[in-house]
């Protein structure tokens, strides 16, 4: 939402280290609203600015001016008023760290107005896209701050960046939603926006990133944005040790928080992952024996992936038939539903989910049969190591007939143990989607001995 209803105020954020995982900060009255954020009758169009204890001092951590002091930022104040200022914003990335660039320009280049900042954000969250978000920001708070200070209530600007994608968020008409990457920055461009004057128009113009390395005939934008490309990237290189922590942002209305760190957008999987990993490893363990030691070395990020590529009917069947409540005769008796749990095909007095797979009847035989066959062609398809697809064959056969598959040392010791890893996890385990990591080792190691680019994964 771009508003909060009335009565309703922004959360706070309070970092915890302890306690809840996962806490969403609820609307609260003790937040200091974020117009009493800067001095009180400003003499400097930088006192107007957020002060360094405000959530949005980040964005204008650096603010500079040629003539500093000399005129105040009243160039810029005028071109606002005028209609003509133009500002330019760009963004550094690199290992896991943004900074941005900005500058605000008058009539006069001399008076023009610029600024640095570092983007606040987990590292796994940080982007040149975020990065870019951030210059905007700073633009936005600077653009503010002048408008408060020299009383401007009418006037436009034009902001330029390289980033389409950016400016196509920040100025849609709905709002984006809230599990979109680097919501909390793009919702913070659209209040820092609708903060302005209602007479203060800002429009945003694409410019196309480096146009220094394509020959072409600059035109101003282009010039200005290759200047504070540099600016960001020095800007970089003097914090490359001191990325900006996540926080919350000045405009923020509510945040969630994932053991005391601050999330740039909702991200599902990664809350549910914290919540419920605990008791989704007791439920396993108890049904299929998968022992705490043995998580870590099941691929379940190639699990998920395969199941989410099944048609919707097989992913509800899938899930059913692990946790061994499909609908066969244990279940059936238990539901009351038969008067007993035998198996339809052989007569096996309980027939389970488990027995479905192995029952000794030659239809279901047949379909086991045709099963594996099937396997081993994807396996060729997919070039799989030869002697590990064929282990894998090997190890499933005899788990159907009960059978200890013999491993022989092979002279591929790491075959050997990722064999050895897999029985310990189980063949019924392997069947059910719980694959050893160690065979994604060998399969990438496969097709790099062969040059080839693909992913064991
Ligand atoms: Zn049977």
């Amino acid at each position: 939402m771009d508003q909060l209803p009335e009565g309703v105020y922004p959360a706070d954020v309070v970092p915890q280290s302890s306690g809840n995982r996962v806490k969403l900060g609820s609307f609260s009255t003790h937040r200091t609203p974020e117009t009493e954020n800067h001095q009180i009758g400003s003499s400097t169009f930088q006192d107007a600015l957020p002060i360094i204890t405000s959530p949005s001092h980040w964005s204008i951590e650096e603010i500079s001016q040629h003539r500093l002091g000399k005129d105040n930022g009243r160039n810029v104040a005028e071109a606002i008023r005028q209609g003509s200022c133009r500002a330019i914003c760009d963004g550094s990335f690199k290992n896991k760290h943004g900074t941005a660039g900005f500058c605000i320009h008058g009539s006069d280049p001399r008076y023009q107005v610029e600024g640095c900042n570092r983007t606040p954000g987990r590292p796994q969250e940080q982007s040149p896209y975020r990065a870019e978000l951030g210059g905007v920001v700073g633009t936005l708070t600077v653009i503010e701050a002048i408008c408060t200070h020299h009383n401007i209530t009418e006037g436009a600007v034009q902001v330029g960046l390289d980033c389409e994608t950016a400016i196509k968020k920040i100025m849609a008409k709905l709002p984006p939603k809230v599990k979109d990457k680097d919501y909390d920055m793009i919702m913070e461009c659209r209040h820092r926006i609708h903060a302005l004057p209602t007479g203060i128009s800002i429009t945003m113009r694409w410019i196309e990133g480096h146009q220094d390395n394509k020959g072409r005939r600059l035109d101003w934008w282009a010039r200005q944005n290759i200047r504070i490309d540099q600016k960001a990237k020095r800007y970089w290189h003097k914090h490359r040790l001191n990325p900006r922590p996540p926080q919350l942002l000045g405009k923020e209305q509510w945040a969630l928080t994932v053991e005391g760190q601050k999330m740039a957008h909702f991200d599902k999987e990664e809350i549910y992952e914290l919540i419920k990993t605990d008791k989704i490893k007791a439920y396993w363990k108890k049904k299929d024996d998968i022992r705490e030691e043995l998580w870590d070395n099941i691929n379940r990020k190639a699990s998920k992936k395969a199941l989410k590529e099944q048609p919707r009917g097989m992913c509800r069947w899938s899930g059913k038939h692990a946790t061994r409540h499909a609908p066969v005769g244990r279940m059936m008796k238990l539901r009351q539903e038969w008067t007993h749990s035998r198996c339809c095909r052989c007569g096996a007095a309980e027939e389970t989910t488990v027995h479905v797979v192995s029952c000794p009847c030659a239809d279901a035989q047949t379909t086991w049969d045709l099963a594996l066959d099937k396997l081993e062609e994807w396996m060729k398809s997919q070039d799989t190591e030869p002697d590990l697809a064929r282990h894998i064959l090997g190890h499933l056969r005899s788990w159907r007939l009960g059978q200890e598959h013999h491993t022989p040392r092979h002279p591929n010791r790491s075959l050997t143990m990722a064999i050895a890893l897999q029985n310990n996890i189980g063949w019924y385990n392997f069947i059910l989607g719980r694959i050893s990591t160690n065979f994604t080792d060998i399969q990438e190691r496969h097709y790099r001995s062969k040059d080839c680019k693909r992913t064991g994964f």
